[in-house]
């Protein structure tokens, strides 16, 4: 068919009114937020969060850590790793376009790094654009739905804006013996508050990977690779949570809390046994109808804090306190 130069163009019944676009993503967004928190955030998170910024200067301080961070690790991602678009790992590309979608944040560059440990991390100052680094270890060991979770979970963090925060962490973990004007702002208890809410936000962002995953399954199965490490070429190994459970209650028992305590992660049993919980969340279902099967027994979203509080709890007393 020939156009003239009046003939009407495909892009015509294209929609482009970019304010219409922005007030339908806004509309969708407010109905998963609680106070301007997305609703899937553990509590324990936005409590503590609340108690960090409450630390003079923490803020502000976080805030240009971050930004000066994120400049200055999207150069050196840029010079060292490669980065996936529609034709270099394309997989990679389309699966952080899909979490990013779901959460409504802006789609991350994705590298891919040289590291055979299983690893991600991001860098990122606002919500807009964010960058998420993944190791080739965790690309080989995990299977391509469980990628998509660990890339979700990266992306929570930037849903959530822990970045801020999680700047100082990284520098706590590098001079936590050195004299830095940030050690001396935070006294010994805030950095035990600050490592507490590390492992709490690393809760939250687990349920954004089950929330952009592929099937619940895919979220669970990551966090006993992430505990185990993961055997290459075996599909045969299961982990059964009640066994994991059972481990749990054996920890409570030994002098393991001191370390623990100094962690920004919670241990790879204490993640399944949260991923489990929320596996079984009415929340998760408001997100991901499509996930749901016929008859699941749901649990509210406190009855899923409660239980998860006490799994994440490194302290006997705070274990107590949750009960
Ligand atoms: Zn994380």
């Amino acid at each position: 068919m020939e156009y003239g130069y009046f003939a009407a163009s495909p892009l015509d019944s294209v929609r482009v009114n970019f304010g219409e676009y922005m007030n339908k993503m806004k509309a969708r967004d407010d109905a998963h937020r609680v106070n301007g928190i997305p609703d899937y955030a553990f509590p324990l998170d936005l409590k503590l969060r609340e108690q960090l910024r409450k630390i003079p200067l923490f803020y502000t301080i976080s805030k240009k850590i971050a930004v000066h961070t994120e400049a200055r690790a999207r150069q050196l991602e840029t010079a060292q790793s490669v980065m996936a678009s529609p034709t270099q790992f394309p997989d990679i590309f389309n699966m952080a376009r899909d979490c990013a979608k779901r959460l409504g944040i802006g789609a991350p560059n994705v590298y891919v790094t040289h590291d055979q440990s299983m690893n991600a991390y991001t860098y990122a100052s606002d919500t807009v654009t964010p960058t998420i680094v993944v190791t080739n270890g965790l690309v080989e060991r995990l299977t391509p739905g469980e990628i998509k979770c660990v890339i979700g979970h990266e992306c929570g963090h930037v849903h959530n804006e822990h970045l801020v925060y999680q700047s100082v962490c990284n520098v706590l973990a590098n001079l936590l013996s050195g004299r830095n004007a940030i050690i001396q702002l935070l006294s010994k208890t805030n950095v035990l508050l600050f490592y507490e809410w590390s492992r709490a936000a690393e809760i939250t962002c687990d349920r954004a990977g089950m929330i952009c995953a592929d099937s619940v399954q895919d979220a669970i199965n990551v966090n006993k690779k992430l505990a185990y490490g993961s055997f290459l070429n075996r599909e045969d190994v299961d982990i059964n949570i009640k066994e994991i459970r059972a481990q749990l209650d054996e920890l409570s028992m030994v002098a393991s809390v001191y370390t623990e305590l100094m962690r920004t992660h919670p241990s790879g049993i204490r993640r399944v046994l949260a991923s489990d919980e929320f596996s079984r969340c009415e929340l998760l279902y408001k997100w991901r109808p499509d996930l749901k099967k016929p008859g699941m027994k749901l649990q509210t979203k406190e009855e899923t804090d409660a239980a998860v509080s006490k799994y994440i709890a490194v302290l006997k007393e705070d274990r107590e306190e949750t009960k």
